[in-house]
């Protein structure tokens, strides 16, 4: 399994395919080669058996014209007979020359006469035709036939010379095959090493950057490749993972420091009861203050869940059609209840009645720690106002107050989990800096938005968009 497995590796593949392309056009050169000499040979044979043909055909003319009559002409004179033998010896293929009366008398026969000539079944008068046959012990022959009047030509030769060369080319092919065979996997696999170089280097400079070197990088290459895209990749990845190590240690260290507070206090509430003695008032003080600090230790761990678990994606929103006109109406009833201790006016325009697909009570959550910021940093005497606008597809609700605003600088910061403007710090000491955190993460996971605009010193705005639900009716 292991084995199988390293064929597939890159190298492997890299290098087989290497092979096989190699050897592919190898083949096709061969397979041309082969195919191109063939035809060549064929073609050489066959013009060179014509040529003798009407070599042949003329000599009988000129004899026939020295002999006078024509149909006399019975068999052929010493001259002739010496000078085809002559020409026919000097000519290294092996041949046969039959020169016969039309009626089958033999004429002349060349020294391999008796190997049978078969005559082609049509022969026009005057024209030469082409012929293959096999002949005895399987020797292939080209056999060209003449019909001049009133003789028969035939001159043929062997294709062993052809067959000769073509099988010599065979022979050569194959012996090189083999080495062509091990220079495309030796250069198929030298290909592989050194397109893979790169790779290992990157791979082995990764692996150096562990969690403790995150501020490391892998070196740039000097061309821009696919290789120099892989590390620029990579180096984005490592800045991305440099960003959410940083982050992730800061979050656990207000983690520990927000759950620190309660428990110190109640440590030292406990000690000092230890130590001053367990009266019944005091022990119900102690008990009353406990139960303050469990509140607060489980908002803030109930807040932590929620945003991990949208961070997860695993936010549970039960989606049932929520009116909101009325979730806002009793919040501004308990705003404006809390309001009046610092004697803010609320105020609540309503618009027209508007459905939502969501869950109500994460809903509720979302705009109450809206509007208790917005009571909780602004000043006696302040106004809080809440709108809400709709179109078609659409619900915006707005909460806008004249508080203390925020700093500029702390606007793209405020929806992060912890973080607090110095101000509000020094103004609400209780605020632990998780509610905006929650409240995007709720606007988001009922896949709308939250943003914020702000003017330091004259107020702040939080304006959430909802996806307006069409065609259904509010669960009162
Ligand atoms: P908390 O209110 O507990 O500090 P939040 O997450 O609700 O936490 O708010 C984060 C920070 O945003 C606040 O500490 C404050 O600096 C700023 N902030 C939020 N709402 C307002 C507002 N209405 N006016 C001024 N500052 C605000």
């Amino acid at each position: 399994m292991k084995l199988l497995q390293r064929f597939k590796s890159i190298r492997f593949v890299l290098t087989g395919w290497y092979t096989l392309i190699l050897l592919a056009a190898f083949a096709l050169f061969g397979f041309s080669v082969y195919i191109y000499l063939q035809h060549l040979q064929d073609a050489e044979l066959s013009s060179n058996l014509m040529e003798e043909t009407d070599w042949i055909s003329r000599l009988v003319d000129v004899e026939r014209g020295r002999m006078g009559a024509v149909q006399h002409l019975d068999s052929l004179s010493a001259d002739v007979e010496e000078r085809i033998l002559e020409h026919f010896t000097l000519n290294p293929r092996n041949y046969v020359v039959i020169l016969s009366s039309l009626g089958g008398d033999i004429l002349y026969e060349s020294e391999f006469g008796d190997t049978l000539l078969p005559t082609p079944s049509s022969l026009p008068p005057g024209r030469t035709v082409l012929t293959s046959f096999t002949g005895s012990r399987g020797i292939n022959w080209r056999l060209a036939s003449q019909r001049a009047d009133p003789f028969m030509i035939q001159v043929a030769y062997t294709e062993e010379t052809t067959e000769k060369v073509l099988h010599h080319l065979l022979s050569i092919f194959l012996v090189i095959a083999p080495v062509v065979l091990v220079f495309a996997v030796g250069g198929g696999w030298l290909m592989a090493t050194v397109a893979l170089r790169p790779i290992v280097d990157v791979t082995q400079r990764a692996n150096r950057i562990t969690v403790e070197r995150l501020n490391e990088r892998i070196p740039a290459r000097p061309v821009p490749d696919e290789i120099g895209a892989l590390i620029a990749t990579m180096n984005d990845m490592i800045g991305r993972l440099q960003i959410s190590f940083r982050k992730m240690k800061e979050l656990f260290v207000s983690i520990a420091h927000e759950l620190k507070t309660p428990l110190t206090i109640m440590k030292g509430e406990a000690e000092f009861a230890l130590t001053s003695g367990l009266t019944p008032e005091n022990a119900e003080q102690l008990v009353v203050s406990y139960l303050e600090e469990i509140a607060r230790i489980s908002r803030i761990v109930d807040d932590l869940l929620t945003i991990a678990r949208a961070d997860a994606g695993q936010l549970s929103i039960d989606h049932q059609p929520v009116d909101i006109s009325l979730l806002l109406q009793d919040l501004y009833d308990d705003a404006s209840i809390l309001a009046s201790d610092k004697h803010i006016t609320v105020s609540y325009a309503p618009g027209v009645p508007a459905v939502v697909s969501g869950d109500a009570s994460r809903l509720r959550q979302l705009f109450r720690a809206l509007l208790t910021n917005a009571i909780q940093y602004t000043n006696e005497g302040g106004s809080v106002g809440i709108t809400c606008l709709c179109d078609r597809h659409t619900l915006e609700i707005s909460v806008r107050d004249t508080g203390i605003g925020i700093p500029r600088d702390d606007l793209q910061n405020i929806f992060e989990p912890f973080y607090r403007s110095q101000d509000a710090r020094d103004r609400v000491k209780s605020g632990s800096g998780l509610g905006l955190s929650v409240a995007r993460r709720i606007a988001e996971a009922h896949n709308g938005s939250i943003r914020v605009e702000s003017t330091p010193g004259a107020g702040s705005c939080f304006t959430v968009r909802l996806p307006l639900q069409t065609g259904i009716t509010p669960k009162r």
